[in-house]
């Protein structure tokens, strides 16, 4: 689909996968003016293909594009132009429980201009692919360091945008991490370098005292849709949950006086990441004793089983 200022959003078509050309002076290459999202549709148990929480991925597909002054899609356009794009790939989505067809919508500039300026032109487009399941080897504890050297985002800035600069941000201290030997980057606050604000590519949350904590959506982290889905399922439990900002000595107390019961990350690839260790200024914290905890399990068992069919959705995450 085409966007320009005489016409809006127009011109959508279903195509197979092909290659595109830009211009070399396409702003986006240049200066970043892009946006996308990541989501999953499934085949349940009964045959039925659906996709998890689609509006509200498309809704923040329009809020960062609202942040990266891009024009916002009709979410009911979109939607239903996904339908009818599953509908035609249907043979795609795989049906062993835990794999899933990943839908990829994204949006970037086409103004073929090497000024600094907001485009006037727009692509969106959306590539399907069919995805393994995350944990191939079965679900198991990550090492995770806390970056207290490199910023990812900071207040005021994109860091709640689904936007490539947050991405390129992230590279090289995630390449730093890995060469440590840790799995992922958790991300501080970019002021006090003491808020715990996100992973490189997930939420994430702390069990403290049988209380669900994690990092308030600040405007400098993303506000994931599987975050939402555990606060959710978490509640319908009955197990309190606290969004507030939380510091990295909050947590690294709770470790020492033994309250720090489990720590996982939240998002649509992984679903749930139980951590099994947290490193902070080469002090390794052991969590659980790097086993899977009780409550990263049973939220994974519920998560997978509701997008697989396999429990009923009572809260109408589930969208044909
Ligand atoms: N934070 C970042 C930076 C991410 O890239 C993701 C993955 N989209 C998440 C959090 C988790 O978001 P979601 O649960 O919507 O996948």
């Amino acid at each position: 689909m085409n966007y320009n200022r005489e016409d809006g959003w127009h011109d959508p078509k279903i195509v197979p996968y092909h290659d595109i050309s830009v211009s070399p002076a396409n702003t986006t290459l240049h200066y970043g003016q892009a946006i996308f999202e990541g989501m999953k549709a499934f085949r349940q148990q009964d045959g039925k293909i659906v996709i998890f929480r689609t509006l509200d991925h498309l809704n923040r597909l329009n809020n960062s594009a609202r942040l990266l002054d891009i024009p916002n899609v009709d979410i009911n356009t979109v939607h239903q132009g996904l339908k009818k794009l599953i509908e035609i790939e249907k043979e795609w989505v795989p049906a062993k429980i835990g794999q899933s067809l990943y839908i990829r919508p994204f949006i970037f500039a086409t103004d073929p201009y090497l000024g600094v300026s907001v485009s006037d032109t727009y692509k969106l487009l959306i590539i399907l692919s069919p995805v393994a399941a995350y944990y191939a080897h079965g679900f198991a504890p990550v090492k995770i360091m806390v970056e207290d050297h490199y910023v990812r985002a900071v207040p005021g800035g994109l860091g709640e945008a689904k936007t490539p600069a947050n991405y390129a941000a992230s590279l090289h201290a995630g390449l730093v991490a890995h060469e440590k030997g840790y799995d992922q980057t958790l991300w501080l606050d970019g002021v006090e370098r003491k808020y715990i604000e996100e992973v490189g590519s997930m939420n994430i949350l702390f069990k403290i005292k049988g209380e669900i904590v994690t990092p308030s959506l600040c405007g400098s982290i993303l506000g994931g849709i599987t975050r939402k889905t555990v606060l959710a399922v978490a509640k319908e439990w009955g197990i309190p949950v606290s969004e507030r900002r939380i510091t990295i000595d909050e947590v690294c107390e709770a470790y020492k006086n033994g309250e720090l019961d489990e720590v996982f990350g939240s998002g649509t690839a992984a679903v749930i990441s139980p951590v099994g260790l947290l490193s902070y200024k080469g002090q390794d914290m052991i969590i659980n004793e790097g086993k899977i905890g009780s409550f990263s399990q049973k939220m994974f068992d519920h998560i997978t089983g509701l997008q697989s069919g396999l429990i009923k959705d009572t809260q109408g995450f589930i969208e044909g």
